[in-house]
């Protein structure tokens, strides 16, 4: 590829076993190319690490014609889970700032490791190009007292940080500014309510702008029920299961991060078979699917209240954007709090920002893609003013 003046941001997602990538191109805001490498590090896999996983990454974008030392590259945006309360903004990466980041791993062991890694890797391979990391906590990092506070020791909160962070918070901020362009207002004059469902799902409720509150807490096992994550649960549960099933700390974090939620319910974390189990009578799926929508429709009704007055609501990953089941039982029946969807509006098949709602709705409820990537690659431009 020859030298162009197009600017592009390569946006890294390093999960635990899987990395995913896009280069986005910032004036058309569409992915040139993208990937991903699933499996890291498990025994099939012949990927050992991330290190691996990125060399690997690198030579399909070579593949796949792209050189990365004269395609217009502006920057490397690394998805970072958790920000803690030292990171809330798009931040520059050199070596300081990777130690600091590497203290806030025992905040979320299972997330911030992995991207870590991935940062350390690229800035080996990719030594003359900005590396920037975008934290999914950072949206929340303003959320009320009121709502990031959990009411537990004052004194303990302080000294290990415990507050409400919330997570998937590019997204929820991405996907409420693009419904604020859908329904033709700027989002400071609306308040809304955002349902992130994919595998891991959260719901946040939005004022003006600003978020106000959100599912996710300390970690990102608090709230909604997700693919494997319990979600919600009396934290009783965790010392019961200590002392009377003799399970370690790292065995409940693990049993309800990895074995719970639908999974945990029903052995099946995918809602497309989740549905055709449902309809071959399998009891269990039945139950993980009711569990799921009775505890949405819990948060749909809190925020309801949070808010006072709600303008619109949005579904949006994996889920939100393809599951019309899932979009019809978590808001049926509820004319008399302002949202009427339209069944056929909602059936229809079709991608794109959409409304569901009907047109007499007071609230306003719209299906819009996600699309983090491009955030993050925005924000990149943001903080290096370009
Ligand atoms: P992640 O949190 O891994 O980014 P996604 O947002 O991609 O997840 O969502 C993945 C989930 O979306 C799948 O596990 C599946 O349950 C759901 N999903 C994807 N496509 C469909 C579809 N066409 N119909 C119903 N559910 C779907």
């Amino acid at each position: 590829m020859t030298a162009d003046a197009s600017r592009v941001v390569l946006v890294i997602n390093a999960g635990s076993s899987s990395l995913k990538y896009q280069l986005i191109d910032l004036e058309s805001g569409a992915a040139r190319t993208g990937g991903g490498i699933q499996q890291i590090g498990e025994p099939s896999s012949r990927v050992g690490d991330h290190e691996e996983a990125l060399r690997l990454a690198f030579a399909q974008l070579a593949e796949a014609g792209v050189d990365l030392t004269s395609c217009g590259l502006l920057a490397v945006g690394h998805r970072v889970v958790h920000g803690g309360n030292a990171f809330y903004r798009p931040t520059l990466l050199d070596d300081a700032r990777i130690a600091e980041l590497e203290k806030l791993s025992e905040l979320a062991p299972l997330h911030n490791p992995p991207a870590v890694q991935g940062i350390k890797v690229a800035r080996k391979l990719l030594p003359d190009v900005a590396h920037i990391a975008v934290f999914d906590t950072a949206f929340f990092h303003e959320l009320p007292a009121a709502s990031a506070t959990y009411a537990v020791n004052r004194d303990l909160a302080q000294r290990w940080q415990i507050r409400r962070y919330g997570f998937h918070g590019t997204s929820h901020r991405y996907v409420s500014e693009q419904a604020a362009a859908f329904v033709g207002g700027p989002a400071a004059g609306l308040n809304q309510i955002v349902l992130h469902l994919g595998n891991g799902a959260s719901a946040s409720a939005i004022a003006g702008g600003r978020p106000v509150d959100t599912s996710m807490g300390l970690t990102p096992l608090e709230g909604l029920v997700m693919g494997t994550r319990s979600g919600d649960v009396d934290p009783g549960v965790i010392s019961y299961l200590w002392r009377a099933a003799n399970m370690s700390v790292d065995k409940i974090e693990s049993m309800l991060n990895n074995e719970s939620g639908l999974w945990g319910l029903a052995g099946e974390r995918d809602f497309r078979r989740l549905h055709s189990m449902i309809e071959s009578g399998d009891g269990a799926a039945r139950l993980a699917y009711d569990v799921f929508i009775h505890r949405l429709r819990k948060y749909i009704g809190a925020y309801l209240a949070v808010l006072g007055h709600t303008d619109v609501l949005t579904f949006t990953a994996g889920v939100g954007e393809n599951d019309a089941l899932v979009r019809r039982d978590a808001l049926a029946g509820m004319g008399e709090l302002g949202i009427v969807v339209d069944e056929r509006r909602n059936a229809a098949a079709g991608g794109g920002a959409r409304r569901i709602s009907a047109d007499d709705s007071p609230i306003t409820v719209l299906v819009i893609p996600t699309n983090e990537e491009l955030a993050i690659a925005r924000d990149c431009a943001g903080l290096l003013g370009r």
